[in-house]
């Protein structure tokens, strides 16, 4: 692997695990200058790309380039105007102006946090987001008026943010005149928690009140912060009662985030409630050819379909993949055929049986009812305690196939009966209970999802 292969892949694995905005505008115009006695020269743009780079990503760049040269042991990062520079013999690839894999930039609005990228025109309609679609472009018409709040939910990397964006800049392209704003709910708590120690409070207020559109990603965030909830509760109601429009997502249903005050529960139950599932692998496909429509680049029907069969749970992993096949046919000049694919893929798919462990199924249970992993196995017999134990237990049961003695040493040492009375009370619970149905649906996408 030349130096400028090698940071072609460990640009195209980055590009996989952080978002477009933050990837363009820290990884755009950076390439490897040389790489010698264990130490990479990696030239970045400028002196600020610099600085982010070592205090932010520096750890991850490392491990990155060590899993493709384990003689990597250190990273040093240069100011090059010029972006790559490599003498004219090495030079093993040729692309037209620039060494570097070409970005589309979208530059994030300061003022409504929103990124330009994210559009109706480029949202692909199927049966598994039809309804959370509709709505939104309802909302996007007549904000305020339609669906309020509108509450859209799914699972990972299947287009929740990415609808959300596209109202407010529909809505920022239509009515100059309203103030949207789209925040992560993570953002939108170290605001508020922010303003508590700072005592300013009461601007934050105030500048919450002057929008005519709020958008909150991951309201599931807000589980357990007491605080936060009450500073959106507030904002909430000034909102709602002039008719301002509210748009939530989270990766679950109101009613299935823990710790989440009633009030404010039944605040998001009040407006449309849309949830994206899962997309079949027409849709699928129609995805994958028009994200390499986009790109300008044509793939084999049977490399798309490969795609398309093989991750069927994250549109933001089928992304992740042709990234990697565009990096190859950069490289190459030519795209890569089955096999290729198949080698190049190997790592992003998996069965589902390698990825999930007993291990990840008790965290995922714990984290999923805002229980610790200890609270779960503890010897309490607290309601609230109890049930999500039992869904942990029909888990390694129905998942893992795992044995109830096994499963009784796992949770805590039980005895193999309190297993078997455990399962066998959930799944007759799941035949007649719907929200415990969907519970458990959401946890398996939560299991297999990362
Ligand atoms: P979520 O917020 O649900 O985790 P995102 O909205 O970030 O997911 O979507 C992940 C990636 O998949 C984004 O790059 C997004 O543009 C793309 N994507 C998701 N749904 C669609 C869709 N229906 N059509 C086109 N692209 C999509
Ligand atoms: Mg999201």
């Amino acid at each position: 692997m030349t130096k400028e292969e090698l940071w072609e892949a460990v640009l195209a694995q980055i590009q996989f695990n952080i978002s477009p905005a933050n990837f363009a505008t820290w990884f755009k115009n950076t390439g490897i200058i040389s790489k010698k006695d264990g130490v990479a020269w990696v030239s970045v743009p400028n002196a600020f790309s610099r600085e982010w780079l070592e205090n932010k990503y520096n750890k991850y760049i490392l491990k990155i380039l060590r899993s493709f040269d384990e003689e990597i042991k250190e990273v040093k990062y240069t100011v090059e105007r010029t972006g790559l520079k490599i003498s004219p013999k090495e030079t093993v690839i040729s692309l037209p102006e620039t060494n570097q894999l070409e970005f589309q930039e979208f530059k994030v609005d300061k003022e409504t946090n929103l990124n330009l990228r994210y559009t109706f025109g480029n949202f692909i309609v199927g049966s598994f987001n039809e309804l959370p679609h509709a709505a939104a472009t309802a909302v996007a018409k007549e904000p305020g008026l339609v669906y309020n709040p509108l509450f859209i939910y799914g699972g990972v990397g299947l287009g929740k943010t990415h609808l959300l964006q596209a109202i407010g800049n529909e809505i920022s392209k239509n009515f100059s005149h309203k103030k949207v704003k789209y925040m992560p709910a993570e953002k939108f708590t170290s605001e508020v928690v922010a303003a508590i120690r700072g005592h300013t409070i009461e601007n934050l207020k105030a500048k919450y009140r002057l929008l005519d559109i709020l958008v909150i990603d991951d309201i599931q965030f807000l589980a357990g912060k007491e605080k936060t909830q009450e500073e959106f509760f507030h904002t909430f109601n000034a909102l709602y009662e002039k008719n301002k429009q509210i748009i939530l997502s989270s990766d679950r249903p109101p009613k299935a985030i823990p710790a989440l005050e009633e009030r404010l529960r039944s605040r998001f139950e009040g407006g449309m409630i849309a949830d994206i599932g899962l997309p079949d692998f027409e849709t699928r496909m129609a995805i994958l050819k028009t994200k390499t429509q986009e790109r300008k680049i044509d793939f084999s029907e049977e490399v798309l379909s490969y795609i398309a069969s093989s991750i069927q749970k994250n549109i933001r992993e089928m992304e992740g993949a042709l990234n990697r096949l565009v990096a190859y046919q950069r490289l190459n000049n030519q795209p890569p055929d089955l096999e290729i694919t198949k080698t190049l893929l190997k790592k992003l798919i998996l069965s589902p049986s390698k990825v999930t462990s007993p291990k990840k199924i008790i965290q995922t249970v714990a984290s999923f009812y805002d229980l610790k992993e200890k609270e779960l196995l503890a010897a309490c017999r607290k309601k609230e305690i109890i049930k999500p134990r039992q869904v942990a237990i029909y888990l390694l049961r129905e998942e893992l196939k795992c044995s109830y003695p096994f499963i009784g040493r796992k949770i805590g040492g039980r005895d193999h009966t309190t297993i078997i009375h455990g399962f066998n009370k959930i799944q007759k619970e799941i035949a007649s209970n719907e929200n415990l149905k969907e519970e458990i649906d959401l946890l398996r996408q939560r299991i297999y999802g990362f």
